[in-house]
């Protein structure tokens, strides 16, 4: 038998199991997760901001009244009242449905493999942002498919780099499947596209006859005005467009949805099917239950203050602790923000210092599939408390410090290990 000592099926794994890697910094995050460690690395939400009480009465309530219903298998597509339910939670960023058009996932993450799977072969080009979203580029890796990353600047993704991008894929015979953007609150990029911007990226791909894959779990995490409306909300035959309910009710219930012109939404259906049967019948109820009964606009609002305290106590040390010649992105909304190192250091070859110093983040370089990203890394606020924040960047701040003496000194840090096209972060870091 060929294969390793420590795998011996190694050599029997279909091609695209070769393209699903964990991450060498893994294990540098088990140390992360330490509770002396100020963890700015993890995308999770603060759902401790939601009263578990509510929650446990709601859950039990679905049980006792609606146990025979919630225990037992459902529609592929999804609960029908959930569904018309959703309606209203996409109308709040512009977007006019039926709730034929609406699938119910496993969390916005299975829509996004249902839609690949439904989309591309492996070779087909997908374009992304760059940097780009690592739960997707795993995703798209998974079906082998040749992701693409695209420019983007204060208003993500650039128009310009978009047609430019599809021309040349195009020129090389190669088809470009999907245009997958995160609009609102880009993860891991904090910035989000203006009206004019989303409605120039519409118009490309329109005229190029290429369906964009609208990723939006954080639109209504805005601090301030409106929740920016959907790309989807202005042309329903060329956009797929996903939510979530990860992060304005709880991740852990895993209930998502893709909104998708009729041709597609039956493929998905037919694809979710074969992947679980259906979702999950007691989280979807619970969900349900959870919007008919409590006050869910102002839980969100809520969850918008939370977020916005902590946005604010991650900006003001920044400002006042960061080296010159760091910048980074000001998000307007959602989790994260994107901080760019002095010339000359290595966000990668930092990290172990960083974390030896009790600090941990999210090296850029996960972000993209080629390597990008090394003076980058991700930033997330969304939760430890506003006085851990301020602590984990005084530390942070320290460690670029010395990172800089050293550049200053001798013209470079340490060699970098590499983890060039391979650093995917460990899932729980999305
Ligand atoms: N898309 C983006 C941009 C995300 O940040 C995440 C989670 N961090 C997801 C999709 C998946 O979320 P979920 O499966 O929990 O809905």
């Amino acid at each position: 038998m060929g294969g390793s000592r420590l795998d011996p099926w190694v050599d029997s794994y279909a091609s695209r199991a070769k393209a699903m890697r964990a991450s060498e910094i893994r294990a540098l995050f088990a140390v992360a997760s330490r509770p002396e460690v100020v963890s700015l690395a993890g995308g999770m939400p603060y759902v401790q901001a939601l009263p578990v009480e509510m929650m446990a009465d709601t859950a039990r309530r679905v049980l006792y009244e609606r146990g025979s219903q919630a225990l037992q298998y459902g529609s592929g597509q999804g609960d029908v009242t959930l569904r018309e339910q959703i309606l209203d939670v996409i109308g709040e960023v512009g977007v006019i449905a039926h709730p034929d058009d609406i699938v119910v996932t496993t969390g916005s993450q299975m829509a996004l493999d249902l839609v690949t799977r439904v989309f591309c072969d492996p070779g087909d080009v997908v374009l992304v942002e760059a940097p780009s979203y690592v739960g997707a580029l795993g995703v798209f890796r998974a079906y082998e498919c040749d992701v693409i990353h695209v420019a983007m600047d204060a208003e993500g993704l650039v128009p310009s780099a978009l047609s430019d991008a599809i021309t040349a894929t195009r020129a090389v015979g190669k088809k470009v499947k999907l245009i997958y953007t995160i609009p609102s609150f880009h993860n891991p990029a904090g910035v989000t596209q203006g009206p004019a911007r989303r409605a120039e990226i519409l118009a490309i791909a329109q005229s190029a006859g290429i369906a964009i894959l609208e990723d939006d779990p954080y639109g209504l995490l805005g601090f301030e005005g409106e929740p920016p409306r959907a790309i989807r909300a202005d042309d329903s035959d060329g956009v797929i467009y996903l939510g979530s309910f990860s992060k304005t009710i709880a991740s852990g219930l895993r209930v998502g949805w893709a909104v998708a012109p009729h041709g597609v939404r039956e493929k998905l259906v037919l694809a979710n099917e074969s992947a679980v049967l259906c979702p999950s019948n007691y989280t979807q109820l619970t969900i349900s239950e959870y919007l008919a009964t409590q006050p869910w606009r102002e839980q969100i609002k809520t969850f918008q203050e939370v977020y916005r305290e902590r946005r604010d106590a991650l900006l003001e040390s920044l400002q006042a602790m960061m080296p010159e010649g760091t910048t980074w992105t000001i998000p307007a909304g959602g989790f994260y923000s994107w901080l760019t190192l002095p010339h000359g250091l290595d966000a990668t070859a930092m990290l172990p210092r960083a974390v030896a110093n009790l600090v941990a983040y999210v090296p850029g370089t996960g972000f993209y599939v080629d390597g990008q990203g090394r003076q980058n890394m991700r930033l997330s606020y969304c939760y430890p408390e506003p006085d851990r924040i301020r602590e984990g960047v005084r530390r942070l701040a320290a460690v670029i410090e010395s990172e800089l003496e050293v550049v200053q000194t001798f013209g470079t840090t340490h060699a970098p290990p590499d983890y060039t096209g391979s650093s995917v972060p460990s899932p729980h870091l999305e």
